[in-house]
C-alpha cells in the first residue's frame, strides 16, 4: 500500500536530497514544491515582472506551465530551468514572491491535484499543514544554520557554481525569517509531524530513520 509523505522544514535542511533518495528506494514520486516556487521567482525576474505586484505575478503564472521529468529536472513551458532556478538571487526573490496568497493558491491547487493518487513524497514548507494535511507520514526536518550553510556551500562548489560561505549563511538566516514570519502559510511544524534534527546525521542515517518511521506507520 502506498501513502503520501510530507517533508517540511527550513531551507537547505536536506529535504529534497532525502525525498529524492526515499522516492527512488520506495518507488514513490518525489515532488519538490520549492522548485515550483523557484520557477515563479525565475519567471518574474526574466520577464521583468514587478515583485511588489501580486496581480501581475498571478497573471504571469497563468501563462506558465511547470513540469518535471522523472530525473527531477524542472521545466517552464518545456524549457529546462533546473540549473537557473538554483542561484542565490532566485532563492531570495522566491522567498518574496511565495509570500503572496494568489501565488500560493495557484501552486497549492496543482500540488494537491498531483497527489490525489497516493505514492507521493512532497517536500516544502506547508505540505503537512496546508497542501496535504491528511498525509499519513509527516516529517519536520531541521538542522542548524551552520550545518545547512556548510551543505549548501559544498553543493555549490561541487556543481562548479560561485559560492561565498558568509553570504550563504546570511541568506539562510534571512530566508528562515521570511518563511517563518509571512502571514500566509508560514513555515511551522504540523501538530502531527515528527521532528528530525539532521545537523549531525548523514544522508544515509536520515533515510534509514524515515524508512523506520514509515514501517511503523504501515
Ligand atoms: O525548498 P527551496 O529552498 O527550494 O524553496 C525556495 C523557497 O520557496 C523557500 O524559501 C520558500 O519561500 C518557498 N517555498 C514555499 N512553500 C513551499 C516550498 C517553497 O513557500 N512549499
Amino acid at each position: 500500500m502506498k501513502i503520501n509523505i510530507a517533508i517540511d522544514g527550513p531551507s537547505a535542511a536536506g529535504k529534497s536530497t532525502i525525498a529524492k533518495r526515499l522516492a527512488k528506494e520506495l518507488s514513490y514520486v518525489h515532488l519538490d514544491t520549492g522548485a515550483m516556487y523557484r520557477c515563479v521567482g525565475y519567471s518574474a525576474l526574466t520577464n521583468h515582472v514587478d515583485l511588489e505586484n501580486e496581480l501581475e505575478l498571478e497573471k504571469m503564472m497563468k501563462t506558465m506551465n511547470i513540469s518535471f521529468d522523472s530525473n527531477g529536472n524542472v521545466f517552464i513551458n518545456n524549457k529546462d530551468v533546473s540549473k537557473e532556478i538554483r542561484t542565490n538571487e532566485i532563492s531570495m526573490i522566491t522567498s518574496k514572491v511565495s509570500a503572496y496568497p494568489k501565488v500560493r493558491k495557484l501552486l497549492v491547487e496543482q500540488q494537491q491535484k498531483m497527489a490525489e493518487n497516493k505514492g507521493y513524497i512532497m517536500d516544502g514548507r506547508d505540505i503537512g499543514t496546508v497542501v496535504l494535511p491528511n498525509a499519513e507520514l509527516k516529517i519536520y526536518m531541521i538542522a542548524s544554520v551552520k550545518a545547512r550553510a556548510d551543505r549548501r556551500y559544498k553543493e555549490y562548489i561541487e556543481k562548479g557554481m560561485e559560492a561565498d560561505f558568509d553570504e550563504i549563511y546570511r541568506d539562510i538566516e534571512q530566508r528562515d525569517f521570511q518563511d517563518m514570519n509571512r502571514s500566509v502559510s508560514p513555515l511551522r511544524q504540523a501538530e502531527d509531524a515528527i521532528k528530525l534534527d539532521t545537523s549531525d546525521m548523514t544522508i544515509d542515517e536520515v533515510v534509514t530513520a524515515i524508512q523506520k518511521l514509515l514501517k511503523e506507520k504501515l
